[in-house]
């Protein structure tokens, strides 16, 4: 068993695109779990652009990380020693846990994980946060009717092509916004979009009109600024808008400024909510279950683009604004041990 291990900080608050330079990478002495803790070695790990709003010292629905503190995200890792009564040398865990390749967590910080649910990583991408995400913002405000129009923008992404997913299985036409041709050709012929406009490519707005002949009714916003601005002239009478996020302002450094929504939401008495998936921590199991169910029968695809290594998550992390991945990005720092 090794003495130390590696571990990531954050060392400045990032102005703009976040650099290397802006994290500490160090060396740090294994720690022993005491009573009702795990000593957990990190496999896969979680990185997401929500926690480049925790690296600003901003009010948000969650608190920012700290400066000189180990970073934490969603992680899956194997219990190397255990105090508690719950768990075995061995498990397979899920949690929110720190940047190291050894973590010491409370026995209540981390859940097993249900092997037969479906493959380990499938619970930090499909049936973990952001299939719970994708399930919850498109139905619950969403509600997509069967023959409607959903236009779901980061469609390429993780929570993005579990939405457009979701929504077919509901029975509507779904046009989906993705950064290359690669992506919009993956999102026509391997998930079964009716339409898929690229961004970088084509005029957004004319595209969105050839794709919606009878206008939107459902917009699933992960992107925000120019490209949702593109949609608003298209909505239809009560359609709704499910705010998810706006990665295309995660890193700027102004305020990001376009046509103001108000007239276009009271001409067509549309609903536009923001959410978190926390507003819906009662019922993850209901997601969970029937995100699995989907992904049992067939009916749910998903992609994982996995970066190999712990000295390469912050690339991983950076990749995620450049558009690199396809599906949920995640980083493998170790196998697991039989
Ligand atoms: P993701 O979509 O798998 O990865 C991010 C994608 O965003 C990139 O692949 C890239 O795809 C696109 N992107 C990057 N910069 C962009 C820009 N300037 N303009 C347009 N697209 C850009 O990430 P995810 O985890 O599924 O998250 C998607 C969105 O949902 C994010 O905004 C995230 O913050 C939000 N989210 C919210 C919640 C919640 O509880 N509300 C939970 C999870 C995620 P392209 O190649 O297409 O550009």
């Amino acid at each position: 068993m090794k003495q130390m291990q590696k571990q990531i900080k954050l060392a400045k608050r990032p102005v703009g695109v976040p650099t290397i330079a802006d994290f500490d990478f160090s060396k740090a002495p294994i720690k022993a779990p005491a009573d009702d803790e795990l000593l957990i070695r990190a496999v896969y790990i979680s990185v997401d652009p929500y926690l480049r709003g925790r690296m600003q010292d901003t009010k948000s629905y969650v608190a920012p990380f700290k400066l000189d503190e180990v970073i934490t995200s969603g992680m899956i890792g194997q219990v190397v020693e255990s105090k508690s009564d719950r768990f075995s040398k061995g498990d397979v865990i899920i949690g929110n846990l720190g940047w190291k390749e050894y973590v010491v967590a409370s026995e209540k910080a981390v859940q097993k994980i249900d092997p037969d649910l479906a493959p380990v990583t499938a619970h930090l991408s499909i049936i973990g946060m952001t299939g719970l995400t994708a399930y919850f913002g498109l139905l619950d405000i969403g509600q997509p009717k069967e023959g409607e129009t959903v236009v779901v923008s980061g469609a390429a992404g993780a929570v993005g092509s579990t939405v457009g997913q979701i929504a077919k299985i509901k029975g509507t036409r779904v046009v989906g916004i993705a950064g290359t041709k690669a992506k919009c050709d993956y999102l026509l012929n391997e998930l079964g979009f009716d339409a898929a406009i690229n961004y970088k490519e084509e005029d957004v707005p004319s595209a969105l009109e050839t794709a919606c002949p009878n206008g939107i009714d459902v917009y699933y916003d992960n992107v925000g600024g120019e490209i949702s601005d593109a949609v608003f002239p298209l909505l239809n009478k009560f359609a709704r808008i499910p705010v998810c996020g706006s990665i295309s302002s995660y890193n700027n450094v102004k305020p990001d400024m376009g046509p103001r929504v108000q007239s276009a939401l009271i001409k067509t008495s549309a609903l536009m909510q923001g959410f978190t998936l926390g507003d819906y921590s009662e019922r993850l199991q209901e997601g969970r279950t029937a995100l699995a169910t989907w992904l049992n029968e067939g009916r749910l695809k998903y992609e994982e683009t996995i970066t190999e290594g712990f000295d390469h998550i912050l690339d991983a992390f950076l990749d995620l604004f450049k558009g690199a991945n396809l599906g949920k990005q995640l980083v493998k720092v170790a196998d697991f041990e039989k």
